[in-house]
């Protein structure tokens, strides 16, 4: 069995990637809601989403978030009504918000409706949210806090990013089914996702960092940044603004302790001696995930390199 942490869009290539390496009956995604946000009277989880959108093939492949060919009526209406618009909920997406809601408001767990919706859409493996309870990740910027989707979606990330705290952890419970899924893996793998708010969040559950400390599973990270950029998203900023080296080799420092496998692109080559200092073997592979087939065959190249802990 294979456990991912997902974010959303670097994730869920590699995600769309693994199904092809690997039987999907045997994977378990462990979902970021840190991003999870009520708009527009209603429960979005944009991580979950956009990788239930790509694991069904419906994605939309140009934004890499929301659904192929959605339109946005629904959106579009509640403007004439004074709503903001800054949040492109298409509405076909809104649909799955409102199914979502609608089981939320009568207590179903949201691991019990992630599940029933990973079956709407046909998925072969089991999408977990990191936890049942509202974790809701906070940014704070040299003014003070910024509500999360302020600072991804209408700031468009241009905040210089002082702190990242994550609303709610303490009281919140890994989901049922994460702790089994990664101390009964065979392999661990932090996907190529923000460190600081898509990772972090799922690390930040109580027992969910003991849970990977202590596992047999191979644990594995993909880094999200090549030749010291990001392919999308704030990941860079983050790191140079918490200060940590923006690069390869800055993941890994993140994650030093936690990881036995670190997989980083062979633009990034000349970083091996010094990731591996770190006390974690190191891939040097093409992360750049820019087809079907790199996507497949990254998922290769990484259960490939899948040792056994001595
Ligand atoms: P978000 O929640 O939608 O921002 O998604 P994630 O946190 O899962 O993904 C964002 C990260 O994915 C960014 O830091 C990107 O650099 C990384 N990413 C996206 N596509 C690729 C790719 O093809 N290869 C690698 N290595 N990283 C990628």
């Amino acid at each position: 069995m294979y456990t991912v942490f997902a974010g959303g869009v670097g994730a869920s290539r590699f995600l769309q990637g693994l199904v092809q390496a690997a039987d999907p009956a045997g994977v378990t995604v462990i979902s970021n809601t840190g991003d999870d946000v009520d708009l527009y009277g209603v429960h979005v989880s944009p991580d979950t989403d956009i990788v239930l959108y790509a694991l069904a093939g419906a994605v939309n492949p140009e934004t890499g978030w929301g659904l192929a060919g959605d339109t946005f009526n629904v959106v579009d209406q509640l403007q004439r009504f004074g709503y903001d618009r800054w949040f492109n909920l298409g509405d076909r997406d809104f649909a799955m918000a409102l199914h979502r809601t609608t089981l939320l408001r009568q207590g179903v767990p949201l691991h019990e409706i992630t599940a029933q919706l990973a079956r709407a859409w046909g998925l072969g493996c089991t999408v977990l949210p990191m936890s049942n309870e509202p974790v809701r990740t906070r940014i704070f910027g040299p003014d003070g806090e910024i509500p999360f989707q302020d600072y991804m979606v209408r700031l468009r990330t241009d905040v210089e990013v002082r702190d990242v705290q994550f609303a709610g952890v303490g009281e919140a419970r890994p989901a049922p089914g994460v702790i089994e899924a990664i101390r009964d893996a065979k392999a661990v793998i932090l996907a190529p996702s923000n460190p600081f708010v898509s990772i972090g969040p799922i690390l930040a559950v109580p027992g969910v960092r003991a849970a990977l400390e202590s596992t047999r599973a191979v644990r594995v990270a993909i880094s999200p940044i090549i030749a010291g950029q990001v392919v999308k998203g704030p990941a860079a900023k983050m790191l140079q603004s918490l200060g940590h080296e923006v690069s390869a080799l800055g993941v890994a420092r993140i994650y030093a302790g936690l990881v036995d496998l670190m997989v980083i692109d062979e633009q990034d080559r000349a970083l091996v001696p010094r990731v591996e200092a770190l006390g974690m073997r190191c891939l040097v592979t093409d992360t750049m995930m820019t087809s079907a087939e790199r996507k497949a065959e990254l998922a290769r190249d990484v259960l490939a390199a899948l040792e056994p802990r001595p």
